[in-house]
């Protein structure tokens, strides 16, 4: 994949709610042009192998089954430093914890039900973008 490129999910709890406009409202003021972009749901063997490095943590069998219960918008974003960038946009992991402004202070609920994604590694963004698109979907 490019350099200067992350993958995001628009979570179950995001699309449930109605707020993939405002979330991608939000990813484009802050820079992000959109390479590539679907709806679509994961199945149990797609996000236990997604998550597979949170394996043995505790709350694994919760995200799984949060994760397949319903639709996400999965994407590949472009700007430069997009992977750190990304991270400081959607906030922490908990949103109790986010700053403010976040994506995920305003749109997520929970420490699970967190809203978004966002690749942690250019590397990790590469493997993760190439889990959901063929090279001929990016653009
Ligand atoms: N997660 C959870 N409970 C926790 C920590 C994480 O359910 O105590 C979920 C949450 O949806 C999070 C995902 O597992 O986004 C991956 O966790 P990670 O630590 O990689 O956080 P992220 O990189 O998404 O901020």
């Amino acid at each position: 994949m490019a350099e200067n490129r992350t993958f995001t999910m628009l979570k179950p709890d995001a699309v449930e709610k109605g707020h993939i406009g405002g979330i991608l409202e939000q990813i484009n003021a802050s820079g992000f042009r959109i390479v590539a972009m679907k709806l679509t749901q994961m199945t149990k063997h797609d996000a236990e192998t997604f998550y597979a490095v949170h394996n043995e943590r505790p709350f694994f069998g919760e995200l799984v089954e949060f994760m397949t219960r319903g639709p996400i918008v999965a994407a590949v974003l472009e700007k430069e430093n997009a992977v750190e960038d990304f991270r400081t946009l959607i906030g922490a992991t908990n949103p109790a914890e986010a700053a403010e402004g976040t994506i995920r202070k305003k749109f997520a609920t929970s420490v699970g039900e967190n809203a978004v994604h966002g690749s942690d590694s250019e590397e990790n963004a590469a493997i993760e973008a190439a889990f959901h698109f063929s090279g001929r979907e990016m653009f």
